[in-house]
């Protein structure tokens, strides 16, 4: 599902093959990031370069919270006949915005600060397609 590199700027970039519409829980792959960056005090950004998919913070105990997100965007964000943007694609846009590109999460003693119910999630709203998302982890 991933692969990634690694330089010496504490940048690594993902990449994660998706469906049409998903929303995948990246949190581990997050927490190795930062395992790896060996940095105990600091941030981590985990940025979405795409215009149809984003990142998140949501539930990662119940998978219904994740069917439900779903759910609720199309319901918020259907696609509608007045909208003009050619590709076809304005309500994975819309939904793109509301989620949002990037997560910023506190790093501490080499851990996330992450509530017990929290996960990170990549967001996907146009798929199927090979995406990819990139952590910066920043000492401090
Ligand atoms: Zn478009």
């Amino acid at each position: 599902m991933f692969g990634l590199w690694y330089n010496a700027d504490m940048l690594k970039e993902f990449k994660i093959e998706t469906d049409r519409e998903g929303i995948y829980n990246i949190t581990d792959t997050v927490r190795l990031a930062i395992s790896e960056s060996g940095i105990g005090e600091g941030i981590a950004v985990i940025f979405c370069a795409h215009t149809t998919a984003g990142i998140t913070i949501n539930e990662n105990a119940d998978p219904d919270v994740i069917h439900d997100l779903l759910l609720g965007l199309e319901k918020a964000f259907p696609d509608r006949k007045e909208f003009k943007h050619a590709e076809g694609n304005s309500s994975a846009h819309l939904k793109t915005s509301c989620v949002g590109a990037s997560e910023t999460v506190i790093i501490t003693k080499g851990k996330l600060i992450l509530g017990t119910w929290q996960g990170i999630y990549f967001c996907e709203f146009d798929g199927p397609r090979t995406r990819k998302f990139t952590v910066k982890v920043i000492e401090g």
